[in-house]
């Protein structure tokens, strides 16, 4: 497994069109290997394929407590996915990038989303996320489709003391 530069605002291929991917081969399976080592050592709780460079329909979120048994820790490779449906509820939040660096926002997210995808292997997922992990779904999905969170952002702003519990995605 390879740490993967990160790419930063504003490189092109953060706001480039996606590929669908077809493929589940070796190819894909180090690509994610990577992703997946790329944002832990990050450290983030999500990452998209165009913030390694790569224009290909792929995120990976890893994301829960290692403290909370009703919420542990887990990874999510998510292949093709897609927002099929979101509450109408939103929630505001803050959010940070690993692709804007030194900057949070606050936005506002559906609060409940149910996402489409595929595994690794080809196999087809449908899930259900509320809360944080709601939103850090919308955050990467959002990559997928050439949008930042900035875009969304009422307000940007450097993070200080008050932020430091803004994961990175
Ligand atoms: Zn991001």
């Amino acid at each position: 497994m390879t740490v993967r530069n990160i790419v930063t605002f504003p490189a092109k291929v953060l706001r480039a069109e996606t590929e669908v991917i077809n493929e589940f081969d070796q190819d894909l399976s180090v690509l994610v290997d990577d992703m997946v080592e790329t944002m832990r050592d990050a450290p983030g709780v999500g990452l998209a394929a165009p913030q390694v460079g790569i224009s290909k329909k792929l995120v990976v979120v890893e994301f829960g407590s290692e403290l909370d048994e009703s919420f542990p820790k887990q990874l999510y490779v998510l292949v093709n996915p897609e927002v099929i449906n979101r509450s109408e509820e939103t929630v505001r939040g803050i959010e940070g990038c690993l692709s804007v660096p030194d900057l949070v926002g606050s936005v506002d997210r559906a609060r409940v989303v149910t996402v489409t995808a595929q595994n690794q292997h080809g196999k087809p997922l449908k899930i259900r996320a509320e809360g944080w992990l709601a939103r850090i779904f919308q955050h990467e999905i959002d990559h997928i489709n050439g949008i930042l969170y900035t875009d969304r952002a009422d307000e940007i702003w450097q993070p200080d003391e008050n932020d430091q519990d803004v994961p990175d995605v």
